[in-house]
């Protein structure tokens, strides 16, 4: 069985700029529907798509697709902080990695996974919404809440919060099975019949995903519109490069945003475009290069990538912020030390124990503020490494120091 796709997005017929973001590639499917003033929820749903674009290579159990997650979530939220026209943005997000004989769903929000299996069709995610809730509890029923005045409040978002509940979904895949990613501007304009109707049509993925927006259009495509198909056919997953995660993707990153769209938000939405650019033309190089230049190119990428994050974790028992991605590939560690807190790890309270261990992905400047934070003799409660007011513990930087063999790494 091998996992062919197609994508499509829409503004719609009402608003002015489509905040929707998708990714569809070989292994990795995702929708996010952002939300936030001023060009906001389109920096927070391609910023969610982005990371998770990324991260993909190292995304091959729950454990690590949580974990991607996780680092959607910091990336906006970090974005919303120093940003404040973004201020409040999120996004939801329905994602998909595959896996032998499946796929690995993340769910946050209130976009939606259909699956269609012998024309039956079976809504795969809850939604983390007001009404979904409701619906769940058996105050409504999914007609009334297809019609409530307040059926686009969701309850998860990506980037509102530090912490994000994520639902993971494992979904064994048959050959013939048909699986749909979209926004609520698809499922709140084109009912169960009708979306299985159109879902089950023709056997181009592609024109699956245009017919499917194109019901939502004659729907009345009041919201923007967002569907990534995904069909299992028949064949070997290798062939096209393998649906499991890490095997060679050439991913479609959506919409294409007009450049009058992009506004208030310009700096955000732009560099997160350059990256992807830049990563497109490197798509271009692989076609004509052939496997070995797409290993390159996803070598490049997420070298690049790597060397511009950061994590705290622990070094020889102290406390010590790591420039790269806590992972190990190819038996090589993708991290390396660039500064040790003159704290041991064995001090510090269970909380600030867990925003370590967490290896959250950060700034430079985020993972010094913590770990310079940390004295020496600290068992009380410490800032979290966002809090950007809560400076008062912080000791100068050069108080900082290497302990055993460890060099400082020179940072750029
Ligand atoms: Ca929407």
């Amino acid at each position: 069985m091998r996992l062919i796709h197609g994508a499509a997005s829409h503004v719609g017929l009402v608003r002015k700029q489509n905040e929707d973001s998708f990714v569809a590639g070989e292994g990795l499917y995702a929708v996010c529907d952002g939300m936030g003033g001023a060009r906001a929820g389109e920096v927070a749903s391609e910023t969610a798509c982005q990371t998770l674009l990324f991260l993909q290579p190292y995304v091959t159990e729950e454990a690590e697709l949580r974990r991607s997650v996780a680092a959607a979530n910091d990336a906006i939220v970090e974005k919303s902080i120093r940003d404040p026209r973004l201020f409040g943005m999120g996004t939801t997000m329905t994602a998909a990695v595959g896996r032998e004989g499946g796929l690995l769903l993340a769910h946050v929000g209130d976009s939606r996974a259909y699956l269609l299996r012998d024309a039956t069709l079976r809504q795969v995610t809850d939604d983390h919404s007001l009404v979904g809730e409701m619906v769940r509890r058996g105050q409504l029923t999914p007609e009334q809440a297809a019609a409530h005045p307040h059926r686009s409040v969701i309850t998860r978002a990506l980037g509102t919060e530090r912490e994000v509940e994520v639902d993971l979904i494992d979904l064994d895949l048959q050959e013939g099975d048909r699986v749909l990613f979209c926004s609520d501007g698809l499922s709140g304009m084109v009912d169960d019949d009708r979306l299985a109707e159109v879902l089950g049509q023709g056997e181009d993925p592609q024109a699956v995903a245009d017919a499917l927006v194109r019901a939502a259009l004659k729907g009345g495509g009041e919201d923007n519109i967002t569907a990534v198909v995904v069909i299992a056919i028949a064949g070997d997953a290798s062939e096209s490069g393998g649906t499991a995660a890490g095997a060679a993707a050439v991913p479609r990153f959506g919409p294409e945003r007009r450049e009058a769209e992009t506004g208030g938000t310009r700096g955000a939405a732009m560099s997160a475009r350059r990256a992807l650019g830049r990563m497109r033309g490197r798509v271009v190089v692989l076609f004509a290069g052939g496997a070995v230049a797409l290993l390159l190119v996803l070598v490049v990428a997420v070298a690049l990538f790597n060397s511009s994050v950061y994590f705290v974790g622990t070094r020889d028992g102290r406390v010590a912020l790591y420039n790269g991605m806590p992972y190990v590939l190819f038996g090589r560690e993708l991290s390396h030390v660039v500064e040790v807190a003159p704290t041991s790890y064995a001090v510090l309270d269970a909380y600030v124990k867990g925003r370590v261990d967490a290896h959250e992905l950060t700034s430079k400047e985020e993972g010094q503020r913590f770990i310079r934070g940390l004295a020496p003799s600290t068992t009380t409660s410490l800032p979290a490494p966002t809090g950007r007011s809560s400076t008062t513990s912080t000791l100068p930087g050069s108080t900082a120091t290497t302990v055993g063999p460890l060099t400082p790494v020179p940072s750029t």
